[in-house]
């Protein structure tokens, strides 16, 4: 655990998230910004910058979980796709370093438009998570 790591507070519950899957090793939440709508994140719980950094068995934990949130999250949005993105490093877009993964929907002709600066609120955020896990 790393005490300035927003995705570890996250973990701790010190900071508020709207929790789509949880289990030992992981947890799945969306994403504060909804430039997709039902962009969400999978991380480990313990605190692994990047691929480089992350351990075989954290990252097969991490893609475990990715493909049985997937599906929810398809059906959820009723997506035509699902997109599947990770940074890793500054230079690869990354931002938050503890090693997470982006699933989200993709419609025919969307267009990506992926870090929308405009936040959602908890409210948009808790609704759709609910909608995903009312899917698993
Ligand atoms: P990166 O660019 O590092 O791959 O992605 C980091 C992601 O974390 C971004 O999509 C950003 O919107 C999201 N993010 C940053 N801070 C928070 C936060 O406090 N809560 C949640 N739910 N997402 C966050
Ligand atoms: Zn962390």
């Amino acid at each position: 655990m790393k005490e300035d790591c927003v995705f570890c507070q996250i973990v701790r519950g010190e900071k508020p998230a709207s929790i789509v899957y949880e289990d030992e090793e992981t947890l799945a939440f969306m994403d504060i910004n909804q430039g997709v709508k039902g962009h969400l994140l999978i991380i480990p719980k313990e605190h692994y910058v990047d691929i480089t950094d992350i351990t075989p068995e954290a990252a097969a934990a991490v893609a475990r979980t990715s493909v049985q949130v997937a599906p929810a999250l398809k059906r959820a949005l009723n997506a035509d796709g699902i997109s599947v993105w990770q940074a890793n490093g500054w230079a690869a877009g990354q931002r938050v370093f503890h090693y997470h993964v982006h699933l989200f929907p993709r419609f025919a002709g969307d267009g990506l438009p992926l870090h929308k600066s405009k936040m959602a609120s908890r409210e948009e955020l808790d609704r759709i998570a609910e909608l995903i896990r009312k899917h698993l």
